[in-house]
């Protein structure tokens, strides 16, 4: 499905109705920037980039004007495709086939905090829903490494982060409500518990979230801890025992050498040696310092403060990746997600899988989990590690897809009443055989591996 010039014309001047002329941008270089993501972590995807080009970008300024951009899209049967922050890996913000990137930074109110929970507009970034909730003595259950991307973004296209050792995925209860905005409807739609999370992770091709309630929990004093290791295998061990401290860690991220090295200069993380990073309760500290001797490292740093603890997490999950890349810039890595305790069990195997491989680890809720890069010779090989990997006991997800691959069926029934068009989105739906539905350009993939994801 593509829009006609007749109908973009139509509706960009609907559009500049409601928002004004800023509002509204057919500018070619703004479109550009509007139609790509991170999806340049996978050498796979960037060898297909562009993957697509909007015919206009929107940029409603608050929840109301969300659904109203949407509803005008729809009466001009214009595919939407949302946007928050753009950070997303996969290229799943990518407008696959033109029509409107509808933009949501600029509706970025944090509308209320309560007790246990926030109401904030979809282009509030995390970062600012942290803040309020401290503010308000209060921390949130979770937020991505990518801590400026938007609440709308992290919900449609995210997993988890920080607090996900204790509450796991952003589908797991993190969402208590939502106001979607559905082609066709000119309101908002408020739904509540369960309905609200099956709108969780689907890429936005089932409704634009342009609200949403998320949960918050009493402040604890957190403390920023580094820990160096001579030996990767004692990070690992030590990434288990921290894992059981109670409170339990909000963080735990770590690091071989050649990685921690290419993080930025910091006198904690000590050159040519393995890095742990933590967040932890000011009340265990003592004891993670008995854990980190026992596993052979040494506490470098403990730091005191909310922007030090952000700071570790800006260097979490896919974060040391994006550093590796950025400061390896002749060679081309890529990364395969993980999961499992075959990563700590049978490291060596595991980095064996790929000439060069390298674990980046992140204790998680059930099992670690992380991303194992290495030098990318080609997508065959990257894709014939998948059932080595798996042969180990290792969980794999591949970030090199755009498309849902978890829970389609589930999200297809949903998509049958909110969006029987298909103008949300279109071309980012899979089966678990990896097969896109509808009318999707997409190059065939190998089936997504269940396990990892929703
Ligand atoms: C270096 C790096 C580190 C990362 N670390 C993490 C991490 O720790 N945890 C994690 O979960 N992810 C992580 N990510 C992935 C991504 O950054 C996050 O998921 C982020 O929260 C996405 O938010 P965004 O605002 O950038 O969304 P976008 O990239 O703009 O959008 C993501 C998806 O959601 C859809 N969407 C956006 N807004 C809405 C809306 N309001 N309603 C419906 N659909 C919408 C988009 O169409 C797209 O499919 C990382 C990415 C990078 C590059």
């Amino acid at each position: 499905m593509t829009a006609s010039p007749e109908a973009v014309a139509a509706l960009r001047a609907e559009l500049v109705a409601v928002l004004g002329d800023r509002g509204v941008s057919d500018d070619e270089r703004t479109r550009a920037r509007a139609s790509v993501d991170e999806a340049t972590m996978s050498p796979i995807l960037s060898e297909q980039l562009p993957l697509g080009l909007a015919d206009l970008v929107a940029y409603p300024t608050n929840a109301e004007q969300i659904a109203q951009v949407l509803a005008a899209a729809a009466a001009h049967d214009v595919p939407v495709t949302t946007r928050g922050k753009g950070t997303g890996n996969y290229g799943q913000g990518i407008p696959l086939q033109g029509g409107l990137v509808l933009d949501t930074s600029r509706a970025r109110a944090v509308v209320e905090v309560g007790d246990g929970w926030v109401t904030a507009e979809a282009g509030a970034p995390m970062v600012a829903l942290e803040q309020a909730a401290n503010a308000a003595g209060q921390q949130l259950w979770m937020y991505p490494s990518t801590a400026q991307s938007t609440l709308g973004g992290f919900l449609s296209g995210g997993s988890g982060g920080t607090g996900s050792i204790t509450h796991g995925s952003n589908w797991e209860g993190f969402v208590t409500a939502l106001d979607v905005a559905l082609p066709g409807e000119s309101t908002l739609r408020h739904v509540e518990g369960e309905e609200a999370q099956t709108f969780v992770h689907t890429y936005g091709t089932a409704g634009v979230i342009a609200r949403a309630t998320v949960r918050l929990e009493p402040l604890q004093d957190w403390r920023a801890v580094y820990a160096s290791f001579d030996d990767f295998g004692g990070a690992l061990a030590a990434v288990r025992s921290l894992r059981e401290l109670d409170p339990a860690p909000r963080l735990v991220s770590a690091d071989l050498p050649f990685v921690a090295d290419r993080l930025p200069a910091d006198p904690a993380i000590v050159k040519g040696k393995a890095s742990l990073r933590a967040i932890l309760d000011a009340t265990v500290l003592d004891r993670a310092e008995e854990l980190v001797t026992a596993a052979g490292g040494a506490i470098t740093d403990v730091r005191e403060g909310a922007q030090q603890t952000l700071k570790v997490s800006m260097l979490s999950y896919n974060h040391p990746i994006w550093w590796l890349k950025k400061n390896e810039p002749d060679t081309v890595y890529f990364h395969v997600e993980v999961g499992g305790e075959a990563l700590i069990d049978a490291i060596d195997d595991v980095h064996a899988v790929y000439p060069g491989g390298m674990l980046h680890i992140e204790a998680a809720h059930r099992f670690p989990i992380g991303m194992l890069t290495a030098p990318y010779t080609g997508a065959d090989d990257v894709y014939a590690g998948y059932p080595k990997l798996q042969e180990l006991g290792v969980r794999v997800h591949s970030p090199h897809q755009y498309y849902v691959d978890h829970g389609v069926e589930e999200l297809l029934a949903l998509k049958a009443t909110t969006d029987p068009g298909g103008l949300l989105n279109p071309g980012k739906l899979g089966t678990p055989e990896g097969v896109v539905v509808g009318d999707a350009t997409a190059s065939a993939q190998p089936a997504a591996i269940p396990g990892f994801g929703k």
